[in-house]
């Protein structure tokens, strides 16, 4: 009863993100009352394991006990102070542990307060950079096919998912996009490598003749998440930066979705060996607790900032609530999480559990691929599997799947035709058999 309250109550003054609300007329609303570990409880006693960490943010569950405590005391002292001209300790230490941690060369971090802002600032300094060092022909950015990169209209643009891009096209700027590395397109018997290796001759073509307007390229390392958890080789990304580097052309990693541990490694980026010029990082940043992103950039990019005022260099981006003290202290406490527990060595163990339990779907007859990278395991259903027709886009095939999930107490929110998980670390075995028995069943149905 209490559900259907607080539901009519929500839906006579509410507007939820991403969302049609004519759904919620046949759909109902959950309101969720607490959360433990990777459960969530409504106001009726029903749970919810939350298979893809409330989108993707939650690392250690909720209600974590050590961020918690971090945050309560945190609480006591300081909540917030204007960032210019004022400092903290939370925000020093922070950024002092995402220098140390983030790959080499990263030596400078600047605070936002969500990932889409985060993308705003690092093409905004990217262009920037190249204005204050006389590069003024030097305007564009290039994407890859099938990105996704944040809703703000900057972030917008260099995405690529027409399904949120499309409608705002007259808004948005001119980015060249070059055909995606994604591995799902790969030949019969084609390696991930050998694939993305052939298919970064096109970004290869489009730097050679478009440099000299060129700002950066901004990629999804390894999985282009929003764009259906598509995934490619980390030599794309090893090419791409050596290749950036000839032509003079910034790389910014957008790590929002992939970063802290998720592909398997604590970034993405070092599975390439590479270091970005700029570093995205939001979502599992604050282990799901609350808005922070960061952009880590280099000393160089710093440089091309810092002068005497009347010089007008300087960076005037700012956003209220940059450097949050508290949502610094639950990043810090995430932190502390990764060094005192051996998070990458268990999720390694999480991982081929994942592997084990997922390759009962390969020969699911709705299933064309069965794909994963680290702690993402992705399903995508097709009409047909040897033609890899997919379903007509009415059908909403996830949305069906979404809502027998929920009916046996799984939380998923499926990308068009595919199905994924991405699990807060703190999962059980136990809980991942549950996870993929239910979505069996779920696509079965
Ligand atoms: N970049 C990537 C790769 C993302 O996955 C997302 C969010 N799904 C964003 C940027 C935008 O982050 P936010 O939703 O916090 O604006």
């Amino acid at each position: 009863m209490k559900n259907s309250l607080l539901s009519q109550r929500d839906l006579a003054v509410l507007w939820h993100p991403c969302t049609q609300m004519h759904d919620h007329e046949t759909q109902p609303l959950i309101p969720i009352k607490s959360g433990h570990g990777v459960w969530l409880e409504d106001f009726e006693g029903n749970h919810y394991l939350d298979a893809i960490s409330s989108w993707w943010v939650n690392l250690f569950g909720h209600a974590n006990p050590i961020i918690n405590t971090a945050l309560k005391a945190q609480l006591d002292n300081l909540e917030h102070v204007i960032f210019a001209g004022f400092t903290h300790e939370a925000a020093i230490e922070l950024a002092e542990k995402l220098v140390a941690i983030t790959p080499a060369g990263l030596s400078r971090c600047f605070y936002a307060d969500n990932g889409s802002a985060a993308v705003e600032v690092a093409l905004k300094m990217s262009f920037h950079f190249w204005q204050n060092r006389g590069q003024s022909r030097k305007t564009k950015f290039i994407t890859l096919e099938n990105s996704y990169h944040g809703e703000t209209l900057g972030a917008l643009a260099v995405g690529d998912v027409a399904l949120y891009k499309k409608t705002y096209a007259p808004l948005l700027m001119d980015v060249i996009t070059a055909p995606s590395p994604d591995c799902y397109f790969r030949d019969e018997g084609e390696s991930w490598a050998d694939y993305s290796t052939r298919q970064f001759a096109h970004i290869e073509r489009i730097l050679q003749e478009n440099a000299n307007e060129v700002c950066a390229v901004i990629v999804e390392p390894l999985v282009q998440c929003a764009g259906g958890m598509r995934m490619y080789d980390a030599i794309y990304l090893k090419l791409l930066r050596a290749t950036c580097d000839k032509y003079n052309v910034h790389l910014i990693a957008d790590e929002i979705a992939v970063g802290f541990g998720r592909t398997g490694t604590l970034f993405a980026c070092e599975q390439a060996d590479i270091s970005p010029d700029f570093l995205c990082l939001s979502k599992g940043l604050t282990g799901g607790y609350l808005p922070l992103s960061a952009v880590l950039t280099t000393d160089e990019v710093y440089a091309a900032f810092y002068d005497d005022y009347s010089k007008m260099t300087a960076f005037l981006h700012s956003h209220s609530y940059t450097g949050n003290a508290l949502a610094c202290r639950a990043a810090l406490a995430t932190l502390g999480i990764f060094e005192t527990q051996n998070v990458l060595g268990n999720n390694q163990v999480l991982a081929a559990t994942m592997k084990t339990l997922s390759q009962r779907f390969l020969n699911h007859p709705n299933v064309a691929e069965v794909r994963q990278t680290g702690m993402i395991v992705a399903i995508e259903l097709v009409k047909n599997k040897h033609t890899r027709e997919p379903y007509p886009w009415q059908e909403r095939r996830g949305l069906q799947v979404y809502r027998y999930a929920l009916s046996k107490g799984l939380l998923l929110r499926p990308l068009g035709n595919v199905i994924y998980f991405i699990p807060p670390y703190v999962i059980t075995p136990e809980e991942l058999a549950l996870m993929f028995d239910v979505a069996w069943q779920a696509i079965t149905a």
